[in-house]
């Protein structure tokens, strides 16, 4: 599924609209303002959790002398400690009883580090870290990552290891510059789409997580060297992660990958709306703006076709594949607009063949914003979709 991905141009500030300014240093105004909640239990107290790359800088320590029993009722002494119980009402009741951590509390906005710190929630304000490009936030209790994350446009690193999270947000595909995103020790089910959008990502860990299928689009992430998807209930890999050119360091250890294929060698007919829907798509005929809302939003949600790129919608047909990588044998599985193949022999000489009509056209229509075209996304024209063979 193809998505769109929009941020309002500013977090939800309480009340200020520039609160860092150009300097990159928060201002009085907004230093006060929560950037997540921590327990009032330190979990650092248990040494397993200890979790710290060198590379971080640490936030300020929470004091640990303070008796065990005093903790919920006497708070500690520490640059961490909450500083306003009205701020903690603001975001609701989910906050009640967890101490504040407020921006100014941060002794560096360009490199956060806060392995550790019981956090349990972050606030939509963590969106105000534009000048952050290490944000360390793992061995915590988090379950939600906010949208507003995608406003963090220098980050870098960003590590959210040994955490409770469920889903990732799809504006994660608007942190272009990221170059790794460790997730590793979560409840993941799933990972956005817009994972594809990551050019720059280098290093994308999962393992320890709760993911049965990986989205096509990863395929897209074009400079991943290091993908650890150990322990997921895995059993097939998307085709597009053979396109993958620079995967050296690439990590399957206990997913149940499938061992041989079964699929139905014929595939449903689509209907006459799909086929309509397909020649639009892939001929990137503009869509006209007085569209019914149901037929544009169904336009938009084109998927690409595992072999030759051209556009499907809920039609499709399987087919299997195994490669030899880094010790697995990996099954790959395509997903085709139309049966293409039945066989590994009709495969192989296809990929001598030119592309089939199937294929988005070459060249786009000057001007027009292609039909099944997320706004933002790139030009079509030269790169992914007409590189299908490149995986050889
Ligand atoms: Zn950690
Ligand atoms: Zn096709």
């Amino acid at each position: 599924m193809l998505t769109t991905l929009e941020l309002s141009s500013q977090p939800s500030l309480q009340n200020t609209s520039n609160p860092m300014g150009n300097t990159g240093s928060i201002n009085r105004e907004s230093a006060s303002l929560p950037f997540a909640y921590a327990k009032p239990t330190d979990s650092s107290q248990n040494g397993e959790r200890e979790h710290q790359p060198a590379q971080v800088v640490r936030a300020p320590r929470l004091n640990q002398t303070q008796p065990l029993d005093e903790r919920p009722t006497t708070p500690r002494r520490s640059s961490l400690d909450a500083t306003s119980t009205d701020e903690v009402a603001m975001e609701g009741n989910d906050t009640k009883g967890l101490k504040v951590i407020t921006l100014a509390q941060l002794n560096s906005t360009t490199t956060v580090g806060l392995c550790s710190q019981g956090l349990a929630k972050l606030s939509p304000n963590v969106g105000l870290l534009y000048n952050t490009t290490t944000l360390q936030l793992c061995c915590n209790e988090l379950t939600h990552i906010p949208p507003e994350i995608g406003h963090l446009q220098n980050l870098q690193i960003f590590s959210i290891s040994r955490n409770q999270i469920r889903s990732l947000p799809d504006t994660i595909g608007l942190l272009s510059k990221l170059v790794e995103l460790r997730a590793s020790e979560n409840e993941l089910e799933s990972i956005p789409s817009s994972i594809g959008r990551l050019t720059k990502l280098t290093t994308l860990s999962l393992d320890n997580n709760r993911i049965a299928c990986l989205p096509f689009e990863i395929g897209d992430a074009k400079a991943l060297i290091n993908l650890d998807l150990s322990q997921n209930p895995i059993t097939v890999l998307p085709a597009e992660i053979g396109r993958l050119k620079f995967l050296r360091k690439f990590r399957l250890d206990d997913c149940p990958l499938a061992s041989s294929f079964q699929y139905r060698l014929e595939n449903s007919v689509p209907t006459l709306k799909e086929l309509a829907a397909r020649v639009i798509v892939r001929r990137q005929v503009p869509i006209v703006s007085h569209l019914q809302d149901e037929l544009q939003e169904y336009l938009t949600g084109a998927h690409r076709c595992s072999f030759c790129g051209g556009p499907y919608f809920e039609s499709f047909a399987k087919r299997g594949k195994f490669i030899e990588k880094a010790d697995y044998r990996v099954p790959l599985e395509y997903r085709l607009c139309v049966p293409h193949w039945n066989t590994e022999e009709e495969r192989i000489s296809l990929l001598f063949r030119p592309l089939p009509e199937t294929a988005p056209q070459k060249t786009p229509q000057p001007g027009a914003t292609p039909a099944g075209t997320p706004p933002g996304s790139p030009k079509p024209g030269k790169g992914r979709q007409y590189a299908v063979n490149q995986e050889e």
